[in-house]
């Protein structure tokens, strides 16, 4: 419009530019994303492998995300040993997942007031990570494909929050890389997103959980 001189006040032009700048980046955070999930699923894409501590990690996370909670009201605690979880990983990677499932539980935990991050040993050589929010349920018939690219869940909710349904694909394809693996769960009281990742790096968890609920495992 702007381009064309089809504006009639400075009020005209100042809309038009906060529309552009919006698309604008809209545009940029979906160009880093696809850019990141075609990384994330070459094999070739070098790692950044150190030792860390899980459990300090999501003591991070939680502080990074406690005001935006407060503002809505929603609690995040931790549910982890006191002690050390370490992990040999690609510490970023990993947090960009995490930060994506905490942005995720505040997002679409409609009428939900928690989050809690918990960690726990497997095995010597396996780890368990979860974030769970309380609030409203992922449709059963949603649940094998929340981690499909571009996949959202149906509902104005869901459109107005404005992602582009390339977070849950990207932190699939870094828990893949890291040899371990992610599922879903949700009921009416609970959504948990759980991860399982291997101790050393370079080792590969075999997947004991389907991306299937508990009941429906139980039937198979
Ligand atoms: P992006 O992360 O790329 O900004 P997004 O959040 O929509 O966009 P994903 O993180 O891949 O994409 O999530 C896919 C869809 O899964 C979401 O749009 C939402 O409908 C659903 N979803 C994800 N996490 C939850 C949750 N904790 N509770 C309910 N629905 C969820
Ligand atoms: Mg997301």
């Amino acid at each position: 419009m702007i381009e064309d001189h089809q504006y009639h006040s400075e009020d005209d032009i100042l809309k038009y530019t906060h529309t552009a700048f919006n698309k604008a980046k809209q545009m940029k955070s979906l160009v880093e994303d696809l850019f990141e999930y075609t990384k994330m699923r070459q094999t070739d894409t070098p790692m950044n492998i150190s030792k860390i501590d899980i459990n300090q990690m999501l003591e991070q996370l939680a502080a990074s995300f406690e005001l935006e909670a407060e503002d809505k009201g929603i609690k995040i605690a931790i549910d982890a040993d006191d002690k050390p979880l370490q992990i040999e990983a690609d510490a970023e990677k990993l947090g960009r997942v995490f930060n994506n499932l905490i942005a995720n539980a505040l997002k679409y935990g409609d009428g939900g007031h928690n989050i809690i991050l918990r960690s726990k040993p497997v095995s010597e050589r396996e780890i368990q990570v979860s974030v769970e929010n309380d609030g409203s349920q992922i449709p059963e018939a949603s649940l094998k494909q929340v981690f499909e690219r571009f996949y959202r869940v149906e509902g104005s909710r869901s459109k107005a929050t404005g992602g582009t349904g390339l977070g849950l694909a990207i932190a699939q394809s870094i828990v893949d890389r890291h040899g371990g693996y992610i599922y879903v769960t949700s009921d009416p009281k609970m959504t948990r997103f759980i991860i399982h990742l291997p101790v050393k790096n370079g080792e590969r968890i075999e997947r004991v959980q389907p991306t299937t609920t508990p009941e429906e495992n139980l039937e198979e």
